[in-house]
């Protein structure tokens, strides 16, 4: 599905890496904006949760009062894409969006970060690069998680509902197949609540 030129993509900017996830989501034709407060998230149609420190960001929401404009995005059908720290911030010991539980800094632990090919689900059968950088794996997750991706015997990326969530860097790369992903699930999820609004 091609995006809808006028998809509105927030990109939590407390902290991380939201600059590159500006950048490819601008290219895939998103007007994609930073997002601090709640007024932002009220016009979004997707928000992508970067990576950076999960410790950090969960503060970040916290203090400026963002937990239920994220609830209610979500709650609104609306997409989220935690990518590394945005995923532990999606888990069940955090905002709860995801049925599973992240395991800080495991993947790699000798390495602390490392390149490798991975087989994804739902973005063709080429191989995607990814970057993994004091990455969390997944330790538990609940039988409505999708495992799209995994490394290591530990999935790597995940799909529930209309959560992405993946363990490792997808903005560090030119390889734009999981936001191009991301964004076909936002423009659904737009046009589905269209025509549930009858417009
Ligand atoms: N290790 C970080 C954390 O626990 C996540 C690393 C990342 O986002 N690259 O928050």
């Amino acid at each position: 599905m091609a995006p809808d030129p006028g998809l509105r993509v927030g990109v939590l900017a407390i902290q991380g890496g939201f600059e590159a996830h500006l950048a490819i989501l601008r290219e895939l034709g998103a007007e994609a904006s930073e997002v601090r407060v709640p007024a932002e998230f009220e016009d979004l149609d997707g928000l992508v949760i970067p990576g950076g420190e999960s410790t950090t960001i969960a503060k970040g929401i916290e203090s400026a009062g963002l937990e239920d404009a994220i609830r209610a995005h979500h709650e609104g059908g609306r997409p989220v894409f935690g990518t590394c720290a945005g995923l532990i911030v999606c888990d069940d010991a955090h905002l709860g969006l995801l049925d599973l539980t992240a395991k800080r800094n495991a993947f790699g632990r000798q390495l602390q970060s490392f390149e490798a090919d991975l087989a994804v689900e739902g973005i063709g059968d080429e191989p995607l690069r990814a970057v993994f950088i004091r990455a969390p794996w997944i330790d538990r997750y609940g039988s409505g998680v999708e495992v799209l991706a995994s490394y290591d015997g530990h999935p790597a990326a995940v799909r529930e509902g209309s959560v992405l969530a993946c363990a490792f860097h997808p903005e560090l790369t030119d390889d734009s197949r999981l936001h191009a992903l991301f964004m076909a699930m936002t423009t659904r999820a737009r046009s589905d609540a269209r025509e549930g609004a009858g417009t």
